[in-house]
C-alpha cells in the first residue's frame, strides 16, 4: 500500500464521521505553532517575521495538546519555527501520539540527529551494538557520540525521547538540491546535514518525509532529481506545494524595493506550468495529498479553497482565514469557524472572492478539497481510494548515479558563501537575501517552505542566471 493503512483508515473514518454527521467544516490537519523561534534565517521565511516580536514566546505544552483536542483533526503538524527548539518537543510529540492522532514533526534537520542520539541512549543496551556500528561506518555518529550512548545515565535513559512509531513522520524541509537548498536557507551545510539525518532515521526504523515549496525559478528537472534521490534514501513520502506571494508581501515588495510585484508572482498558469507533471511524479514517488489535488495543480480541473479544514494555533490562539494571510486570531476553534466569513475567501470557478486569493493554489488551503469532495466529479472516491490503497512506488534504484547531480554546493566546494553571494547584487543584499531584517513585517506567513515567496523568486533567478553566465 502506498500508505499505511491504520494511518489511511484512520483519515478516511474521520472524514465519514463528519459527512454522516453533516458537519459543516472540520479539522483535517491541525498546523500547531509551538513557537516561532528558528535557528536558521532562511530567505522570505514568513514566520519568523510575521511573528518576530514574540521570537521567545512559547505555546505552554497542556495548550498545545488541548488545541489538537480541540479541533480534534487526525494529523498533527507541528512545524514553527523549529520545533525541535521547543524544550517540550518530546512530551508534546508523545502526548500527541497518545490522543491518537497521526504527527508530522516539521523540521529543517538541524537536531534530528541530536533527538534520535537521545532516542538511542534512553534504550541502549548491548544488543544495540550491530546499530552503532552501522551509524559509526556510516559517519552518522561519532566515536564520541556512541561512547555517550553506551553510558547514558540514568536520567538520559528516563528521559522522555521521539521514537520510531508508525504514526509519526519527521517531515524534513528541503527545497531543492544542495546549492539551492543552502542558499534558500541562508546556510552552507544544512542540505547535507538533512540527508544525513534522513539516512540515520531510517536506518533506525522512523518514517520521513520531505516538504518542498516550488518557486517561479525552480527547475522541475531539479525538483525531479529531489524525488529520485530521497526515494532513492528510503524517504516514506513527499510533501510538495507552490509557493505564493500573499498580498502583503507584493505591497511590501511595491514600498521597500519600488519593484513591480508582477515580475515575481507564481501565477496559476505559471504553477500549472511547473506542475504538469505532477500526476506522473504521483505516480512514480509516494507523494502525499490526493490525486484531486494533482489535477488541480496540472490545471485540469478547479477547487474551492477549504482553508478552515488546516487550521493554525499559536502563541495568539487560532489563526484565521489560513496559514498563509492573518487577518485575526481567536480564542477558539468552534469561535474562529462561526465568525470567520468563509465565503469571503478562495477563488471559485476562476474567480477570486478575495484579491490576496487570486493566485493561491496552496497544499494548505487546497489538498483537503480534494479529500473531502468539494467540487465532486463522478470517479474522485475512487481515485482517491486507488491512490492511498494501490501498490507503493518502489523506491527509486539509480540513486548512486546521481550523487554528484544531489551534491553541488558545499560538498564541491561551491557552496552560497562563494558562488552565490556573487550572484546577487549588493542591492539584492541589502534587501534580505543572506540577511534577516528584524523590522520586516510582513503580514502573510508561511513557514519552512512558504512565505515571502518574492525574495527566494529574486535569488533563485539570479542564481539561474548565474548557471547560464558560468
Ligand atoms: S485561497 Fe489561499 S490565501 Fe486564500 S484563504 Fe485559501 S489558502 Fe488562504
Ligand atoms: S523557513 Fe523554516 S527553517 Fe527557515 S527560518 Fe523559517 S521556520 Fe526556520
Amino acid at each position: 500500500m502506498r500508505f499505511p493503512l491504520a494511518l489511511s483508515a484512520k483519515i478516511a473514518g474521520h472524514i465519514i464521521k463528519h459527512k454522516l454527521r453533516k458537519t459543516p467544516r472540520f479539522a483535517m490537519v491541525l498546523q500547531l505553532e509551538p513557537l516561532h523561534t528558528c535557528n536558521l534565517t532562511c530567505t522570505g521565511c514568513g514566520r519568523i517575521r510575521e511573528y518576530s516580536t514574540s521570537l521567545k514566546d512559547m505555546v505552554p505544552l497542556d495548550k498545545c495538546l488541548s488545541a489538537a483536542e480541540e479541533c480534534d483533526a487526525p494529523m498533527v503538524s507541528i512545524c514553527g519555527g523549529e520545533p525541535l527548539i521547543y524544550p517540550k518537543i518530546e512530551e508534546l510529540v508523545n502526548g500527541v501520539l497518545a490522543q491518537g492522532r497521526i504527527v508530522y514533526v516539521c523540521t529543517n534537520g538541524m537536531f534530528m540527529r541530536k533527538k534520535m542520539k537521545d532516542y538511542l541512549a534512553s534504550i541502549y543496551s548491548p544488543s544495540l551494538e550491530p546499530k552503532l556500528k552501522r551509524l559509526l561506518d556510516e559517519n552518522l555518529i561519532s566515536d564520541r557520540d556512541a561512547e555517550a550512548i553506551r553510558k547514558a545515565d540514568a536520567a538520559a535513559r528516563a528521559k522522555s525521547v521521539i521514537k520510531p512509531s508508525r504514526w509519526m513522520y519527521w517531515n524534513v524541509h528541503v527545497d531543492g538540491l544542495e546549492y539551492t537548498h543552502d542558499l534558500i536557507v541562508e546556510r552552507e551545510g544544512v542540505f547535507k546535514e538533512c540527508v544525513e539525518a534522513i539516512k540515520m532515521a531510517k536506518l533506525l526504523g522512523f518514517q520521513v518525509a520531505t516538504n518542498t515549496t516550488v518557486y517561479k525559478e525552480t527547475e522541475v528537472q531539479e525538483i525531479e532529481n529531489m524525488f529520485k534521490f530521497f526515494s532513492w534514501l528510503g524517504c516514506d513520502g513527499h510533501t510538495i506545494s507552490p509557493g505564493y506571494d500573499y498580498d502583503a508581501a507584493k505591497k511590501d515588495m511595491v514600498k521597500r524595493l519600488g519593484r513591480n510585484p508582477k515580475e515575481f508572482f507564481l501565477t496559476r498558469d505559471m504553477t500549472r506550468q511547473k506542475f504538469a507533471n505532477i500526476l506522473d511524479w504521483g505516480k512514480a514517488f509516494t507523494i502525499f495529498g490526493t490525486p484531486v489535488y494533482q489535477e488541480f495543480l496540472a490545471g485540469r480541473r478547479e477547487l474551492t479553497c477549504t482553508a478552515w479544514a488546516i487550521p493554525t494555533f499559536n502563541i495568539r490562539g487560532w489563526k484565521a482565514p489560513c496559514y498563509l494571510m492573518t487577518d485575526g486570531h481567536y480564542p477558539g476553534y468552534q469561535e474562529m469557524l462561526d465568525k470567520v466569513q468563509w465565503d469571503k475567501y478562495g477563488v471559485v470557478n476562476g474567480v477570486a472572492r478575495d484579491p490576496r486569493c487570486e493566485h493561491c493554489m496552496v497544499h494548505c488551503g487546497y489538498d483537503p478539497s480534494g479529500a473531502l469532495g468539494t467540487n465532486y466529479q463522478r470517479g474522485d472516491n475512487w481515485k482517491n481510494f486507488k491512490y492511498n490503497f494501490w501498490p507503493r512506488p518502489k523506491p527509486y534504484a539509480g540513486g548512486p548515479e546521481l550523487v554528484k547531480t544531489v551534491f553541488n554546493g558545499a560538498s564541491i566546494g561551491k557552496g552560497h558563501l562563494a558562488e552565490a553571494k556573487a550572484a546577487i547584487n549588493p542591492a539584492a543584499n541589502a534587501r534580505g537575501a543572506f540577511s534577516r531584517k528584524e523590522d520586516d513585517h510582513t503580514d502573510g506567513g508561511g513557514s519552512c517552505g512558504s512565505g515571502d515567496t518574492s525574495q527566494r523568486d529574486e535569488l533563485l533567478a539570479k542564481i539561474a542566471e548565474a548557471k547560464k553566465n558560468s
